[in-house]
This record gives C-alpha cells, sequence and structure tokens, in this order.
C-alpha cells in the first residue's frame, strides 16, 4: 500500500488534477483495452485453444484490421473528448486525486454498486436499442460482427459509444469517488467487455463460478441469433434478462446442450 501512496503522490505532484483525469484515464483505457483484447486476435489467427472456441467461424484479417482502424479513430475522437468534457462533472459531483487513498472497503463498494447500476441503465438502453430503426441505423454497427474477437467489444456506433459512456460514468458520477476508485472501475468494466466479447469459454472463465455473471457464453449468444430474436442484453450480469425473460431462448438452448451431453 505504501508503494503505491508513493505511486499516488508522484502523479498528483506531477500532473494536474484535469491532466490526470482526461488525458490518464485515456492512456489507461487504451493500455487495458488493446493489451486485454488483443491476444484473442492471436489465439484465432493461430488457431490455439481452438476446443474452447465458441464459433466455429473465424474472422478474416481484413475484417480484424477494419475493426481496429474504426476503434483508434473513434476512441480519439469520441472517447477522448467524452472524458475530457465529463471531467467537470465529475469535479463538480466531488470527485478527487488526493491522498490518503480511499480505503479498500470505500473501493470496493463504490465498483459493485457501478457494476449493479450500469448493467440496469446497459439493460434497458440494449433493449432500446434493439427496436428496428434504432438496430438498423445504430446499433447493427456494433453486431457487424457476429463472431466478436475481444476488442469487438467497443467496436459500435459513435451515438452507441456515447450511451455505453454514460451508462459507464452515472455511478461514478453520482458518488463522487476518488480517482484511483474510477480507474480500478473503468478497468474492471473494460476487461470485463472485452471477456464477454472474447469468443472463448474457458474452463477458468469467470461465468464458470458465478453463475450469475454472463461473460462470453452469454454474450456471444446475443451476437449469433437475428437481432429480433437475441435477447441476452446485459452487460455484466445474468439477472436482468432472467427477471424479464429475455434470456428464454439462451437457457432453451443451453438445457437442450445439457440434456445431448447425458443422453
Ligand atoms: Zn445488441
Ligand atoms: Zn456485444
Amino acid at each position: 500500500m505504501a508503494t503505491l501512496e508513493r505511486g499516488w503522490q508522484y502523479l498528483v505532484t506531477n500532473f494536474t488534477d484535469f491532466q490526470l483525469a482526461s488525458i490518464g484515464s485515456f492512456l489507461l483505457h487504451e493500455s487495458i483495452f488493446f493489451l486485454s483484447g488483443l491476444p484473442f486476435i492471436v489465439l484465432e489467427r493461430l488457431g490455439l485453444l481452438n476446443q474452447y472456441k465458441i464459433q466455429s467461424k473465424m474472422n478474416t484479417p481484413a475484417a480484424q484490421e477494419k475493426c481496429i482502424t474504426r476503434l483508434l479513430l473513434y476512441h480519439f475522437c469520441v472517447n477522448l473528448p467524452l472524458m475530457i468534457v465529463s471531467y467537470p462533472v465529475f469535479r463538480f459531483m466531488g470527485m478527487t486525486s488526493e491522498l490518503p487513498l480511499p480505503s479498500w472497503k470505500v473501493v470496493v463498494s463504490q465498483i459493485v454498486l457501478y457494476f449493479i447500476l450500469e448493467d440496469f441503465i446497459f439493460y434497458w438502453g440494449h433493449r432500446f436499442l434493439h427496436t428496428k430503426w434504432l438496430y438498423k441505423h445504430v446499433h447493427s454497427v456494433h453486431h457487424e460482427y457476429a463472431t466478436p474477437f475481444g476488442l469487438t467489444s467497443e467496436y459500435a456506433h459513435p451515438a452507441e459509444i456515447l450511451f455505453l459512456g454514460f451508462a459507464t460514468i452515472v455511478g461514478p458520477a453520482i458518488t463522487g469517488p476518488h480517482l484511483l476508485t474510477l480507474w480500478l472501475w473503468m478497468s474492471l468494466r473494460v476487461l470485463e467487455t472485452v471477456e464477454a466479447h472474447c469468443g472463448y469459454h474457458f474452463p477458468w472463465s469467470l461465468s464458470k463460478v458465478f453463475p450469475i455473471y454472463g461473460g462470453a457464453d452469454f454474450h456471444d449468444y446475443h451476437h449469433r441469433l437475428l437481432y429480433t430474436k437475441s435477447g441476452n442484453y446485459s452487460s455484466t450480469f445474468t439477472y436482468m434478462d432472467w427477471l424479464f425473460g429475455t434470456d428464454k431462448g439462451y437457457r432453451k438452448l443451453k438445457s437442450l446442450k445439457v440434456d445431448s451431453k447425458s443422453s
């Protein structure tokens, strides 16, 4: 902890709050996103761990490259400006970068709350994005990749990026967290969405331990099916779809698989 505090002290003495919250958040986001997403492109290209790949279909190198170029463009032209303009909002809501760092209890409880809130907003927004007009003009971009591969998680229409950004910052905006908590939340959220789109269902996937967590198996189904039939609208958890009955197709398919294995 002392090392972390020393590191933090270095950051706050050498950079302004604004620089840390905007440029710092952007650099952290890019690093976590590409470092966690790129390995899945490598796995797919080399055909490694294919036994855990959810779909047999492969993405072409051209499709992967298109995704990366488009992402870089949107990250610089949409995400970065969004991080810059949301800084005053966070400031107003009480975000701080000062020492001492928050206790782990505060950090954990805030992040749990953010995940629950984000999942709730995402569920309804995402269901709305699956209505005819919005799907055709906005959300179909994200569904261009019916076989997701990690980096496709953030591949979306700019209007959808704004919605995703909104769902992500509602929690922090109403609780005014420490910048460290905000960075941790952002990192976990990125890792979660990359995992949900990674295209592989490993024996060590989190959803195997926590059935309430959706993960790749849950979200991959959403990408495979026709947009009116897909269901599984949540971002992180499975309970919203269960509560509102939008996971029926997925559950049915799962029980069929279990039946065919046992018979
Ligand atoms: Zn969708
Ligand atoms: Zn998706």
